[in-house]
């Protein structure tokens, strides 16, 4: 078969493979769930590279690749992953916070605040047609607000924005996105869908039973996401961009 047609066909299958596997007879889309750091800013090398010199500096050996895999995860998470595998015990709250603010101090210093590639496009092309669009985010940035609103302005529903501050669990749990769900209106997972750019994150959507697209924008392969539970992947922003009008076909009828 035709590769472009094949990819097609595979494409349609993932929307009907989640409707048998829920239950659904059909999608009712009311509102689009996006994570944040890696979906709509290309933040995520600054993360990492905050992220491995804040362990370096606490003497806790890591690489710069593996803070993509932990991407989603709230920090307190990451650090006792880390904390655990390196030195065999958890991280004391006192060592928790020292080592969080001096990431984040890191993270605001690098980084430029640059969007992902058709992020804005694909937001307002999602606005445009009367969805509501969401920010659910681990993050816990106290000025996230009024950046998204200066990047993105009018676009989202700053107010109903689910952050670190808003949840127990952090990603991969469930709760982030179910969270997401009660804050857009007491949604049914068929009434939303999720973009997401990491394994954690597409496990946390999953979890939370809704149809997630992944978008790879860094360095991890596709199969890392695929296995994670992504119903659909993607090389970038603007390949969801360009598809969108099919999908949003198939999640109208
Ligand atoms: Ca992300």
């Amino acid at each position: 078969m035709h590769l472009k047609l094949k990819s097609l066909f595979t494409m349609l299958g993932a929307f009907t493979n989640y409707l048998k596997k829920h239950n659904y007879m059909r999608f009712d889309l009311k509102a689009v769930l996006f994570d944040m750091d890696g979906v709509l800013y290309d933040s995520m090398k600054w993360h990492a590279k905050s992220w491995k010199e804040t362990m370096d500096e606490f003497g806790i050996s890591s690489t710069p690749e593996e803070f993509y895999l932990y991407e989603g995860m709230v920090g307190r998470t990451t650090i006792n992953l880390l904390m655990n595998r390196e030195k065999g015990r958890e991280a004391t709250p006192d060592e928790i916070e020292k080592i969080y603010k001096r990431k984040t101090e890191l993270f605001t210093k690098y980084n430029d605040g640059s969007l992902i590639p058709y992020a804005y496009d694909f937001v307002k092309k999602v606005r445009d047609t009367g969805l509501k669009c969401m920010i659910v985010t681990g993050s816990g940035q106290p000025t996230l607000i009024n950046k998204v609103e200066h990047n993105f302005p009018g676009l989202f529903d700053v107010k109903s924005m689910v952050t670190a501050f808003d949840v127990k669990h952090g990603k991969p749990h469930p709760e982030p996105y179910l969270m997401g769900l009660k804050k857009a209106g007491n949604l049914n997972p068929n009434q939303a869908i999720v973009i997401e750019n990491a394994p954690r994150g597409v496990e946390a959507a999953v979890a939370a039973d809704l149809f997630t697209i992944a978008i790879n924008t860094g360095p991890i392969e596709d199969k890392v996401l695929w296995d994670a539970g992504a119903n659909i992947v993607l090389p970038s922003m603007k390949a969801l961009y360009d598809n969108w009008e099919k999908y949003y076909a198939e999640l109208t009828k």
